[in-house]
């Protein structure tokens, strides 16, 4: 349960879609707060796949998080600034993040400065978008953490270890320059080996 790091630090998952990454954060929160440890769990309020208070997996598995719009709003969180949500970090052991990608790079600096406090950080994100391109800072806090934990999925044409997210259109593979937003798209993700991943150029 104790961490091999002594102090703050910070521990990286990351993989594609349904590669068990919420899972594998709600399982090493869920340890946390069983030893009684003092947990914070946030998770960008632009996804709310399925509550809005919860961190959930594929599986149906739940933890408690909250949903904020950006990173500026955790710090805000953990530094008392908000004043009726403060968690002050002092009081804190364990932060968790979910879908850390859609935080952008703002959430370097935090999780830095949360380690730097002493607080155990654990992050969860994709690190490769659609296109099997890095995604954003996820390849800095890879960099940066202490750990770095990569899950694969099950690809869904061939059952080998899936490393890619396949974003379908329509049933089609989508193109390079697909717009992340595409309004009224029949849009659907797979996990996909790098032999069954496919972009159009
Ligand atoms: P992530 O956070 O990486 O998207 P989740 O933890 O939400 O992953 O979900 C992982 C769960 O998704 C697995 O335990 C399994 O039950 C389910 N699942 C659905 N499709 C697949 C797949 N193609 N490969 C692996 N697991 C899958």
């Amino acid at each position: 349960l104790k961490s091999p790091y002594s102090g703050g630090h910070v521990e990286v998952i990351v993989g594609p879609m349904f590669s068990g990454k919420s899972e594998e954060l709600i399982r090493r929160v869920t340890r946390a707060v069983i030893a009684r440890q003092r947990v914070a769990v946030f998770k960008p309020a632009l996804d709310d796949r399925y509550h809005v208070s919860h961190v959930a997996s594929h599986a149906g598995r739940t933890a408690e998080a909250l949903a904020v719009p950006d990173a500026q709003a955790i710090r805000a969180h953990l530094t008392g600034e908000d004043v009726l949500l403060a968690a002050p970090v002092e009081a804190l052991d364990v932060v968790g993040i979910d879908e850390a990608q859609f935080f952008g790079p703002d959430l370097v600096p935090l999780v830095l400065d949360l380690a730097d406090a002493g607080v155990r950080v654990i992050v969860a994100g994709l690190d490769l978008d659609f296109r099997a391109e890095p995604f954003g800072m996820m390849p800095e806090l890879l960099a940066r953490a202490e750990s770095a934990e990569k899950l694969t999925a099950i690809c869904t044409v061939c059952g080998a270890p899936a490393t890619r997210s396949q974003r379908l259109i329509g049933g089609q593979p989508a193109r390079y320059d697909d717009p992340v937003v595409l309004v009224g798209a029949q849009e659907s993700y797979e996990a996909r080996c790098r032999v069954h991943h496919t972009v159009r150029r």
